[in-house]
């Protein structure tokens, strides 16, 4: 192949050179003192990706594995969930909940739209026995941003626990954990971390801590309670996957040297510059407003077979993108742009898109497209952040509550 093959998937996404180099180390043993040092040495960086003093464990699986572990330690067989889903991962919230035996409430919007914060007050007022409120922070299947911080000044009072899927939020845009008040947020690795497939993080607030502690686990694998006991001891429950916490280690010192902020900043400047470039070049943004800063949805003009548009852009540019998934298998293509991607990656992937789609349908393209989107990429830079993701004091003390 001559060409550099470029990953502008939602997930798994490139690898910095770092994270290259780490996973590559010799194995050493998880039970032995080096590792543990490893542990505690990323604990507070995780605290601040996470924003919270609370402490975040590595689980091994991917982000998946950590949804289940959410619902089988905050949640017994019989309680009452709530599930606000608005496309195929907040779907997947509800599967893992009725597998588990939860009396499952949904609130079921179309795909594309964010989920309205106060439906979510309305059915916690009426059925005040809900016991969590469920949804993603970022709904990958297409690419909407859901109204998290509004949705936890509700939940903060209430009884509900706020259960937050960031798997295409956490180290991508603003999810600060303590001050939000979210009381469960996960992620993998494989997409905001830069990191390859098969690590999940998880983190829990007090309150849902003491759940977890009362509610005990029929879990056999994910038990959240005995897990932190390991990790404040520098230690994980089964054998850690040794060489994802090495890379772990070499992406969180990514995150450190450029300030968590400026990371997102970064994702936003990528948003801007991908939706810029979709609109220029006659197409039309999948989610009109509450987009997510790590990929960009659009649908394709009528007629145009997405399946095959992707294979052709990656068989003659080397640049794979995501398609739709369920209804909209073949209507949208996904542009990830989250992980170790820059404008220059971003370029190739709406050239590509341009060049292959043009042999096909006309659109209403301008010819400067490329150069707008450039545009609006440095002048992203130059804007104040859309919503505050400032570090704070209190989530530069992450790790204390270890
Ligand atoms: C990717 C993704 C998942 C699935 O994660 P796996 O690592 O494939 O289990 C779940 N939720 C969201 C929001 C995602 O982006």
């Amino acid at each position: 192949m001559l060409n550099k093959e470029r990953l502008l998937t939602p997930g798994p996404t490139e690898l910095a050179p770092q994270v290259k180099a780490a996973l590559g180390r010799d194995m050493i043993h998880h039970r032995k003192d080096p590792f543990r040092e490893i542990m505690h040495r990323i604990q507070p960086e995780l605290g601040r990706l996470f924003g919270t003093k609370q402490p975040v464990l590595p689980l091994a699986c991917s982000g998946t594995g950590a949804m289940q572990a959410a619902v089988s330690n905050l949640f017994r067989s019989g309680d009452r969930v709530l599930v606000a889903k608005a496309g195929k991962f907040g779907q997947r919230w509800e599967d893992i909940a009725r597998t588990q035996g939860l009396e499952v409430d949904t609130l079921d919007y179309p795909w594309g739209e964010a989920v309205p914060a106060g439906d979510i007050a309305d059915r916690l007022r009426q059925r005040p026995d809900i016991a969590g409120v469920l949804l993603q922070a970022s709904e990958t299947s297409t690419g909407v941003l859901h109204p998290v911080e509004e949705i936890s000044r509700i939940t903060r009072d209430s009884d509900a626990l706020l259960v937050v899927d960031g798997i295409s939020a956490v180290g991508i845009s603003p999810c600060p954990m303590d001050r939000w008040g979210i009381d469960c947020l996960l992620t993998g690795s494989q997409k905001g971390l830069m990191l390859p497939p098969g690590l999940a993080l998880i983190s829990l607030s007090q309150r849902a801590w003491e759940r977890a502690e009362q509610a005990g686990t029929d879990c056999y694998y994910f038990n959240l309670v005995q897990e932190r006991d390991k990790v404040r001891d520098g230690q994980t429950l089964f054998t850690t996957p040794v060489n994802l916490v090495f890379g772990l280690e070499a992406a969180l010192e990514i995150f450190r040297e450029t300030g968590h902020e400026q990371v997102q900043r970064k994702q936003w400047a990528l948003t801007r510059m991908a939706r810029t470039g979709v609109r220029a070049m006659g197409l039309t943004p999948f989610v009109p407003e509450h987009y997510t800063w790590g990929l960009t949805s659009l649908l394709l003009p009528e007629g145009v077979d997405g399946k095959a548009l992707l294979d052709r852009i990656a068989a003659e540019y080397a640049v794979y993108m995501a398609g739709g998934q369920e209804h909209l298998k073949g209507r949208l293509v996904r542009i990830g742009h989250m992980g170790y991607l820059d404008w220059s990656d971003l370029l190739a992937g709406l050239w590509a898109l341009r060049e292959v789609l043009s042999r096909e349908v006309e659109t209403a393209a301008e010819p400067d497209f490329l150069e707008q989107a450039l545009q609006a990429y440095s002048a992203a830079w130059r804007e104040p952040l859309p919503a505050d993701g400032k570090e704070t004091e209190e989530t530069n003390r992450a790790g204390e509550a270890l």
